[in-house]
């Protein structure tokens, strides 16, 4: 690893703003990092060496006249699900393929405006659907971790795999991602990094390819608990062009960092407690309460009962809205067209062509349980469920709960090509068991790395949190952060 390319946003930026070095020469350092070890990781689909250092030049000039943004020089990877003018955006799906486009996504451009430099574009699941950046068309993303003694190839999560891969092996200061039922904070988690999902509608979800809108948020993954602070406040704003993203005031989240928790009340549900869940993730839940109690928080027991419908319930609504928003890819407006003998051929061939198995999957999966006579059945009755579930959470608040603590998985990081999750389309659905809940309850969550398992690999703790009120998932995540440590994979690229 380059010198620069160590130290956290927060450390860099005010090196910058010190004029230890330069923007130039921050960008160069990763640039460096990305050519030499991306060929292993294949976490960016597109490096965008010359747009970095034009933006590094930029910056360097606003560092000198001392008009520096929030995130002036620090250079990001961004997720190939962002809009970004001009450059690869593709949703790693073959049916965008070389499509470019003319707009800029609302959170990039908060970043760019806050002048932050673009690395390039990070690799994913296809469309956002995974747990493992398995169903990327541009192949899987190697975890930087190892299991201690192996040297098998680990996932690094998903669906922002590339994300979590590229921050955890420094080769970008911080990377936006997205969350429709786990993807910041399962990879986060798999990682040894920290990804926070915000409320939905405090991010614009405007410019970033649609899975499943009434679910999709943006957020960022990050080395430490105030990087992240520090990318949300730039990323999150209300925007006229997506009429979900809701007008309250940005706060200053880093300044929520270090405050004490003295009295506050952290819930712990009883129902994430799963069968099969390894005895290790249990203890390190344990291990989370005892660090709150020893801060001077108060743990309480909570039941939030409908948490076993939580997964059943988003593999119902999550395909029903991608099967609509997919509709588009008909090879009329966008990438990928397989010519046919008319309109309807040349639909089905770009589609058949264009689309991966597990988005093909989650498109039939949608389509039945819109259709006429299952609707009400399955589709209807998911709505009344997340309902439920999101009233189970309101009451927990109600009763005076500010944040509640799980695990953020239920393993660790798995093997590439691993043959149960293969054979077993719902094994790999498992993995979002802790997360879907908040995505289907609009609420904010965190995952911050809590311990290292029996083989050596990261694990993650999970706060969620009242709506909007991200400032207490990052106080509380800090606590977690100062207790457990920071955790670092051993450097074999
Ligand atoms: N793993 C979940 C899915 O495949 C969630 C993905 C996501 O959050 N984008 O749908």
């Amino acid at each position: 690893m380059s010198d620069l390319t160590k130290f956290t946003i927060a450390e860099a930026r005010e090196k910058l703003k010190g004029g230890e070095f330069t923007a130039s020469e921050l960008t160069e350092a990763y640039l460096t990092a990305i050519d030499a070890a991306n060929a292993s990781f294949n976490a960016y689909v597109e490096v965008t060496h010359d747009h970095a250092r034009e933006m590094a030049k930029a910056s360097d000039e606003k560092l000198v006249k001392g008009e520096a943004g929030a995130l002036e020089g620090i250079p990001l990877g961004i997720k190939d699900l962002y809009a970004t003018r001009g450059v690869h955006t593709q949703a790693c799906s073959h049916v965008l393929d070389r499509f470019l486009p003319h707009y800029e996504s609302t959170v990039t451009a908060n970043l760019w405006a806050d002048g932050a430099v673009m690395l390039g574009k990070l690799n994913m699941d296809e469309f956002a659907m995974g747990s493992s950046n398995e169903t990327s068309y541009y192949g899987p993303v190697l975890n930087p971790w190892k299991s201690r003694g192996s040297n098998a190839e680990l996932v690094p999560g998903g669906s922002s795999g590339g994300s979590a891969a590229s921050v955890a092996a420094h080769l970008c200061a911080g990377a936006t991602a997205t969350d429709t039922g786990g993807s910041i904070r399962q990879p986060a988690a798999f990682t040894g990094t920290v990804g926070i999902k915000p409320t939905y509608g405090r991010c614009s979800r405007w410019g970033i390819v649609a899975f499943a809108s009434s679910l999709d948020q943006a957020g960022p993954i990050a080395r430490d608990v105030r990087d992240a602070a520090i990318m949300l406040k730039s990323m999150a704003s209300v925007d006229d062009r997506d009429t979900t993203s809701v007008d309250v005031p940005v706060p200053d989240y880093e300044a929520a960092i270090g405050k004490s928790v003295k009295g506050m009340k952290i819930g712990i549900p009883k129902e994430y407690r799963v069968d099969g869940m390894p005895e290790e993730i249990d203890a390190l839940w344990k291990k989370g309460a005892e660090w709150f109690r020893d801060a001077g928080a108060e743990l309480v027991d909570i039941s939030l009962p409908h948490t076993k419908y939580a997964l059943p319930a988003y593999y119902i609504v999550a395909p029903a809205e991608a099967s609509s928003n997919l509709a588009r890819y008909d090879g009329v407006r966008y990438g990928l067209r397989q010519e046919g003998s008319d309109i309807i051929d040349m639909y089905e061939k770009t589609r058949a062509a264009g689309f991966g198995a597990e988005v093909k999957r989650r498109v039939m999966i949608g389509t039945y349980v819109l259709s006429a006579g299952y609707y009400d059945a399955y589709y209807l009755r998911a709505q009344k469920v997340r309902t439920l579930i999101k009233r189970d959470f309101e009451q927990a608040f109600a009763a005076g709960v500010d944040a509640i603590l799980t695990p953020a998985t239920p393993s660790a990081a798995f093997g590439i090509a691993d043959q149960a999750m293969a054979a077993d389309p719902v094994k790999m659905y498992l993995n979002d068991v802790f997360t879907v809940t908040v995505n289907m309850a609009g609420l904010p969550g965190i995952a911050v790395p809590a311990g290292l398992d029996g083989q050596g690999l990261p694990l993650g703790l999970q706060l969620i949190g009242r709506p909007f009120d991200e400032e207490t998932l990052f106080q509380t995540a800090h606590v977690i952060e100062q207790a457990a440590g920071r955790f670092e994979p051993d450097r074999w690229w």
